[in-house]
C-alpha cells in the first residue's frame, strides 16, 4: 500500500488551520515563521516558496528575507539575532545550503532554541537524542508521523537507515530507536554487499542517500515497509526533451512496490510530510510563546524557552 504523505499532510494542515483560528481568537496572536534565503539557488527558492505558501494557507504570517549570495556572515548573524529578539516571530527557518563563504553551523547555532522549528540546532538534536522535549528535525519527524498514522508497528522490528546526515539519517536513527526498533545505520563506507544483506533482512528500510534508484527493488524483504526520502531529478524517458526531467527516489519504486507492504512514493511521500511538520512546529512555538501548554506528540514538543538577555540561546 502507498504511504500517502500528500494526503496526510493535507489533513494535518487542515487541522492546523482550525487550531490556528482558535489560537488567534484566544490570544490575538498570529503564528509567524521567518524564512531566510541567501543567494539564488533555484531548488532552495522552490522549497522556501512552498513553505511560505503553506503558511499562508494555514493562516500564519510568513516574513521572508531574501539576501544576496555575497551576504556576509556578520550580516546574516545580525539578522538571526534580530529575529530572535522579535517577539512577533515564533519560528526561524534558514534555508540550507548556505553559500560556502558562510559558516552554516555558526548561523544555526545562533538561532534561539525556542524558535528552532527546523530542529537543526545542536541542542535540539541533543534533546532528541536524550528523548527530552524539543523540536525534532522535520523530515524524520514526518516519517515517524506517517508510520504512526498508518498503524505500522515498529517495536522489535529491524530497521535499516541508509544515510547518516544530520538532518535526515541520524535523527531518523534516533527516532526509530526511541520507537523500539532495532536500528542499523548504513552509510558511504558501508560495503555494497553489507548493504544488500542489511536491506534484505530489514522490516523497515529508510533510504536517505540522494542517488536515483540506489536500492534495487529486489532487495526488499517481502512485507517490508519502505520509506524513500531521496529526491533525485533524472531525465524523463517519456519526455526526453523536457529539461526539468522527472523526480525519482533512492529506491527502485516499481520493483520495491511489488514486495513491500507499505511504500512512500516520490514525489508525494516524505516531502509533503516535511512541510507539515515544519508547520506543526511553528504553531507549537507560537503556543509556547503565548504561554499556552504545548500540544502534540512528545517528539514535536519544544524545549523550554531559553533566552539570554541578548535574545540568543
Ligand atoms: P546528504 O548528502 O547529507 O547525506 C547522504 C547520506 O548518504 C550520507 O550520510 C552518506 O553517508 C550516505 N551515502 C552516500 N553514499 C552511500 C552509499 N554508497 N551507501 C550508503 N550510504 C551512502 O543528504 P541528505 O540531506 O540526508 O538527503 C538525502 C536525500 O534525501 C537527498 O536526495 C535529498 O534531496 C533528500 N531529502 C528529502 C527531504 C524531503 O523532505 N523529502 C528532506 C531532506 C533531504
Amino acid at each position: 500500500m502507498i504511504l500517502d504523505g500528500k494526503a496526510l499532510s493535507d489533513r494535518i494542515k487542515a487541522e492546523l488551520t482550525a487550531q490556528t483560528t482558535a489560537f488567534t481568537a484566544q490570544t490575538g496572536v498570529t503564528p509567524c515563521l521567518a524564512t531566510i534565503l541567501v543567494g539564488e539557488d533555484p531548488a532552495s527558492a522552490v522549497y522556501v516558496r512552498s513553505k511560505r505558501r503553506s503558511c499562508a494557507k494555514i493562516g500564519y504570517e510568513s516574513r521572508h528575507h531574501h539576501l544576496p549570495a555575497d551576504t556576509t556572515q556578520a550580516d546574516l548573524l545580525q539578522l538571526v539575532h534580530d529575529l530572535n529578539a522579535d517577539d512577533a516571530v515564533h519560528g526561524i527557518l534558514v534555508q540550507l545550503p548556505l553559500p560556502k563563504s558562510i559558516d552554516a553551523d555558526a548561523i544555526i547555532d545562533a538561532i534561539a532554541l525556542h524558535k528552532d522549528v527546523d530542529g537543526f540546532h545542536p541542542r535540539s538534536v541533543g534533546h532528541l537524542a536524550l528523548k527530552k522535549p524539543g523540536f525534532a528535525p522535520c523530515t524524520p519527524a514526518g516519517i515517524m508521523r506517517l508510520l504512526q498514522e498508518s498503524g505500522i508497528e515498529l517495536s522489535g522490528k529491524r530497521a535499516v537507515v541508509i544515510g547518516r546526515s544530520a538532518i535526515v539519517g541520524l535523527p531518523a536513527v534516533l527516532m526509530l530507536t526511541h520507537a523500539d526498533a532495532t536500528v542499523t545505520v548504513a552509510h558511504s563506507r558501508t560495503t555494497r554487499a553489507d548493504l544488500e544483506d542489511l536491506v534484505r533482512k530489514a522490516d523497515v528500510v529508510v533510504a536517505a542517500v540522494g542517488r536515483p534508484e540506489f536500492v534495487p527493488g529486489a532487495w526488499i524483504k517481502p512485507g517490508a515497509v519502505v520509506i524513500d526520502v531521496g529526491i533525485n531529478r533524472v531525465p524523463n524517458p517519456a519526455d526526453p526533451d523536457n529539461p526539468r526531467g522527472m523526480l525519482v527516489g533512492d529506491v527502485e519504486f516499481a520493483a520495491a512496490a511489488e514486495r513491500a507492504s507499505w511504500i512512500t512514493p516520490v514525489p508525494g511521500g516524505v516531502g509533503p510530510m516535511t512541510i507539515a511538520m515544519l508547520m506543526t512546529n511553528t504553531l507549537v512555538a507560537a503556543r509556547r510563546a503565548a504561554g499556552l501548554v504545548a500540544f502534540g506528540r512528545s517528539g514535536n514538543q519544544p524545549p523550554e524557552p531559553d533566552r539570554r538577555s541578548d535574545g540568543r540561546s
